[in-house]
């Protein structure tokens, strides 16, 4: 089935807060029995359950540690350790440096990282790293979003999925998304800022990194709330030649 090779499932894309009908950040990204939680935004936690329960997921990946992405670690070590799921081993977090002392001091009010540990088994990202999650490759490029960000390309079976994070557009990214068959892009800006550091692309600039990095198709995501997704998707069209559609929740792409 060539629909199990690798296939995103949207669980949530709206920035900055959850809107009624859209958590923040989240993807299931899987291929075959491998899947991978990738960032975990406020309400996520609760979509992810439509499709596979936490224990379940083979490793959970953060692109940084805004709350719009990251939030529902919170949550998920109550699951993990406190309620009805019985984890076998840690789950695999990969995420910024950082991470494990972030989620100790706001769970354990103090420096200790027992018992996050107990529920998360912490990689700490750096660039160009690289793992192996079941069938899947995960590759990370630090990106450019002001604070340590990073963007991954995840490959299965010769299909490739890259996915911002958040970042405004930089060569890492570009070079990341290098000939992959789909482009998961935030297009959070309306416009970019007049002045100050650019955090964020806007969609045409999503569309013009798919077109730099030739990407097979363009998935406009992370839309912030001065877009509609239908502006975002057009505006990234006049740029980019291929087929673009929006990150809608619930929606799930078979990729390549
Ligand atoms: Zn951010």
């Amino acid at each position: 089935m060539t629909g199990d090779l690798l296939r995103l499932t949207v669980l949530g894309s709206a920035t900055p807060y959850a809107s009624m009908d859209n958590p923040c950040s989240g993807y299931l990204v899987s291929s075959g029995s491998t899947r991978v939680w990738v960032d975990a935004g406020s309400g996520t936690l609760a979509q992810l359950q439509r499709h596979v329960r936490l224990d379940e997921v083979d490793a959970i990946w953060i692109s940084h540690l805004h709350a719009d992405h990251s939030a529902d670690l919170l949550t998920a070590y109550y699951a993990a350790l406190f309620a009805d799921i019985r984890l076998t081993a840690p789950i695999p977090l990969y995420g910024p440096p950082g991470i494990a002392d972030r989620l100790a001091h706001f769970l354990t009010n103090t420096s200790a990282r027992s018992p996050v540990e107990s529920a998360f088994a912490v990689h700490e990202l750096r660039d160009g790293h690289r793992a192996r999650v079941g069938g899947l490759t995960v590759t990370s490029r630090a990106v450019a979003h002001g604070i340590p960000a990073f963007a991954v390309r995840i490959e299965a079976e010769g299909r490739s999925l890259v996915y911002s994070g958040d970042t405004a557009p930089c060569a890492n990214l570009t070079r990341l998304a290098k000939g992959c068959d789909a482009l998961l892009c935030e297009a959070e800006s309306a416009q970019a800022p007049a002045q100050g550091e650019q955090v964020h692309h806007t969609p045409e600039d999503a569309g013009d990194t798919a077109v730099a990095a030739r990407a097979g198709r363009l998935i406009v995501t992370h839309v912030g709330r001065f877009l509609t997704p239908e502006q975002a998707v057009a505006r990234a069209s006049a740029r980019f030649g291929g087929p673009v559609d929006h990150a809608a929740p619930g929606a799930t792409f078979s990729i390549g």
